[in-house]
């Protein structure tokens, strides 16, 4: 139902008509930009710079698009790699920043090489040699180059599809995207139903733009996301992790999350978590997530370093704890159970948003540091100080205590002690006297304080 997809001219927004200078272009966005002009390409800075910078909001990248060849592109400089072996992109290097450079695509196409569906039946209807769509309408591969009247209609949404042209500063706007940012209005170019179905992933990024940008998502594109949540299942987890970080580590997780909640996305995502967080003794995971996420939220706007250990560490919490309850009838769950729950949970979660090991190994670690904090006598418990999940892991418990999952006493204990000389913290814990029975054994058994607001009997938790 793409009656729109005849290709058409777009409305030309002079220089004079539109606030975008290019002292907020990226110096090394402007080098690709007018080499690509000078060697008599069409060169034109694309996507969410285009839209950012009508917003008043800097740029996270700048993308450049153009009509020149993957292999036209990295003729003219010298810093520039082809990545993909379908889809073709040229990155252009300087330093650390990477200016991407795509060819006008013809028609709708994956992202991402990586968002071809690994396990699509071999027998998917296929239209042509360059072109194929599975039985749910997600595309599978796509080929073709083409003008920008043809690019415009592979993007998502019409505030994403402004082109500045670095010809004469113009800006070229075939779908009204311009009074779509005025409006503050995210609107999926094409049929809503089906460009969420080509790419389940579009669903995350409305939330993703919602949430970032403070814009509404119109009716027609959102009415479709709840209903097609499901079909998330099919993407990649490698596709999902990379949208997992950047919906809770780009600055706006809190309400992300809420989105992704509002829709029905996120148990799609992380379905033991959600599972979790609706059973009232674990529920107050969900408030550690949310308290934890508005933290992350503060520190990014500080321009202070955030981790996804810490974020994987709060989203799965709940789901480890009631995993452990259930396989443990015993009275005091250990160590060892704590570890063996959190390797069934991360395990079942793979198939969702997979968790790279980097991230998994020290997320089990701060997990496993939980019940270490009960114990506070015999010098040996200060060991713990020392190890490199310390911090993290002491800022989670801090998180525990802030909903009333811990109690506060232990928390300041370990709060007071770090700032202690060495001398003065063995003086401190012998001052507690000595290990109550044997080495190891947690003080305390299954705790019944703590029980949160929502009632329920509490969860045995570390
Ligand atoms: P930001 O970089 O601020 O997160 P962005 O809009 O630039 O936002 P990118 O992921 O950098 O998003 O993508 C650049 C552009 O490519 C988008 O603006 C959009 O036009 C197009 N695009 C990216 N992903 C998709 C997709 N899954 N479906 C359709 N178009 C997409
Ligand atoms: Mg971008």
């Amino acid at each position: 139902m793409n009656e729109l997809s005849t290709a058409i001219t777009p409305v030309v927004i002079p220089r004079a008509a539109h606030t975008i200078s290019r002292s907020e272009i990226s110096p090394n966005a402007l080098k690709v930009l007018y080499r690509l002009k000078e060697a008599g390409y069409q060169a034109f800075l694309v996507g969410g710079a285009v839209r950012d910078l009508l917003l008043g909001v800097r740029p996270k990248d700048f993308d450049v698009a153009t009509n020149a060849l993957p292999e036209e592109v990295r003729a003219l400089f010298r810093n520039c790699r082809l990545i993909g072996r379908r889809f073709r992109l040229a990155h252009v290097h300087f330093g650390s920043e990477i200016i991407e450079v795509a060819t006008f695509r013809a028609a709708a196409a994956p992202e991402r090489e990586d968002a071809l569906d690994p396990e699509a039946e071999p027998g998917a209807p296929v239209d042509d040699e360059d072109r194929a769509i599975d039985t749910r309408g997600r595309i599978l591969r796509d080929n073709v180059y083409g003008t920008i009247a043809e690019d415009v209609w592979r993007r998502d949404f019409a505030a994403n599809a402004l082109y500045y042209n670095i010809e004469d500063f113009s800006v070229w706007d075939f779908v009204g995207g311009v009074a779509d940012i005025e409006a503050r209005r995210l609107r999926m170019i094409g049929d809503p139903d089906a460009r969420y179905r080509e790419d389940p992933v579009r669903m995350l990024r409305a939330v993703r733009f919602a949430a970032k940008l403070d814009f509404s998502i119109d009716p027609p594109s959102e009415e479709p996301i709840r209903r097609l949540a499901h079909l998330l299942d099919g993407v990649p987890a490698a596709r999902l992790f990379d949208e997992t970080l950047k919906l809770f580590l780009s600055g706006y997780g809190a309400r992300s999350y809420l989105l992704l909640r509002r829709y029905g996305l996120f148990e799609h995502m992380f379905p033991l978590a959600a599972a979790a967080f609706s059973r009232p003794p674990y529920a107050y995971a969900e408030q550690m997530l949310d308290q934890g996420l508005r933290n992350t939220d503060e520190r990014i706007a500080a321009d202070k370093a955030v981790t996804p250990t810490f974020l994987f560490a709060l989203l799965l919490w709940g789901a480890v704890l009631r995993e452990m309850n259930e396989r443990n009838a015993g009275p005091a769950p250990d160590v060892a159970q704590l570890l063996d729950a959190c390797d069934a949970v991360l395990k079942a979660q793979q198939s969702r948003v997979s968790i790279p090991r980097r991230f998994s190994v020290p997320m089990r670690e701060l997990l496993m540091l939980q019940p270490r904090f009960n114990r506070r006598t015999g010098v040996k418990s200060l060991g713990l100080l020392h190890h490199p999940r310390f911090r993290a892991a002491y800022d989670f418990l801090m998180l525990r205590v802030q909903v009333g999952a811990a109690d506060r006493e232990i928390a300041d204990w370990w709060t007071e002690i770090q700032l202690l000389p060495q001398e003065e913290r063995i003086l401190k814990v012998q001052a507690r006297g000595a290990p109550a029975g044997a080495e190891g054994a947690p003080p305390t058994g299954r705790r019944r304080r703590g029980r949160g607001r929502r009632g329920g009997s509490a969860p045995a938790a570390p």
